[in-house]
C-alpha cells in the first residue's frame, strides 16, 4: 500500500480556523458574505426569493446559509450576496 498522496494545501486547509469559501474552498479569514444555497446546492437564491421562498425548490433541496470568500463574492451579482453581521 501507499500512503495517500494528498497536497500539503489540503491539509492547511483543513487545520485552518477560518472557514472555506464554498465556491472555491479557500480559507476565509474575514468571513463578510455569505450566499444562500439550495437546490442540494445547484443554485443560489436572492433575497427576495429567500425572503419570501416564493423559489418553488424542494425544501429537502435547501442548503442553507455558506460562506464566500473575498475572490468569490466578485463572480456573484448583488442581489444574491447576503452580509454577515458583526465581528
Ligand atoms: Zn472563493
Amino acid at each position: 500500500m501507499i500512503e495517500v498522496p494528498r497536497s500539503a494545501a489540503f491539509s492547511a486547509q483543513l487545520l485552518s480556523d477560518s472557514p472555506p469559501c464554498c465556491l472555491c474552498g479557500k480559507p476565509i479569514h474575514n468571513l463578510r458574505w455569505e450566499v444562500h444555497m439550495h437546490g442540494g446546492g445547484s443554485v443560489l437564491l436572492s433575497h427576495e426569493e429567500s425572503a419570501t421562498g416564493n423559489h418553488g425548490l424542494d425544501t429537502r433541496e435547501e442548503m442553507g446559509m455558506n460562506p464566500i470568500g473575498p475572490e468569490c463574492v466578485k463572480k456573484v451579482p448583488k442581489e444574491y450576496r447576503f452580509k454577515v453581521e458583526g465581528e
